[in-house]
């Protein structure tokens, strides 16, 4: 798995991927470009937040470096953003967190379940449908436990496809070239 990053709009469409050179399984490093396209799209009025993956199947929660990261941003913004953590192991199912400093509408959709404070942040769980996004930023994040293709769980931890897929060289050299 590789952590991976994507800019949303507020009308819950991707404005931009990261996916920066350096980024792995255990860190995904920023850069002045992400910084500029924050910049860019919060004077255009239309940004919302950034989503990023970790490793692991439960409910994630921001690393210390991750909320120094939200905080330094929304200060030199100055409004907050959403900041959305997607497991980019197992199942899509209680997998997806958003991290916020000020608290957010029941209203919404996905519906936000708070499930801990940490570093000084809520985080809340997204329950119902997940936007188009989260399965997008997991296949991008190459999700290592079920097969991309099918969903089915793999035979071997870190192998891509399960068996039957495993077979078709097509989709295993579209993988490789992700
Ligand atoms: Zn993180
Ligand atoms: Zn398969």
């Amino acid at each position: 798995m590789i952590e991976t990053g994507v800019l949303i709009d507020i009308y819950g469409n991707v404005l931009a991927w990261h996916e920066p050179d350096g980024r792995s399984g255990g860190s995904l490093p920023d850069s002045p470009r992400l910084w500029d396209l924050i910049w860019r799209y919060h004077e255009a009025k239309v940004l919302l937040g950034f989503a990023h993956s970790h490793p692991g199947t439960g409910p994630c929660m921001p690393s210390r470096e991750d909320t120094t990261t939200f905080e330094a941003i929304e200060n030199a913004l100055g409004r907050s953003l959403h900041w959305w953590i997607v497991a980019a192991d197992g199942g899509p199912i209680a997998s997806f967190v958003i991290c916020t400093r000020t608290p957010i509408g029941v209203d919404e959709n996905p519906m936000p379940l708070p499930i801990a404070q940490h570093n000084g942040w809520m985080v809340y769980q997204m329950l119902g449908s997940f936007p188009s996004w989260v399965y997008e930023l997991r296949h991008r994040s190459k999700v290592t436990d079920r097969c991309t293709a099918c969903g089915k769980p793999v035979p071997t931890q870190g192998a891509p496809f399960c068996s039957e897929h495993l077979k078709d060289q097509a989709l295993r050299q579209a993988w490789e070239e992700l």
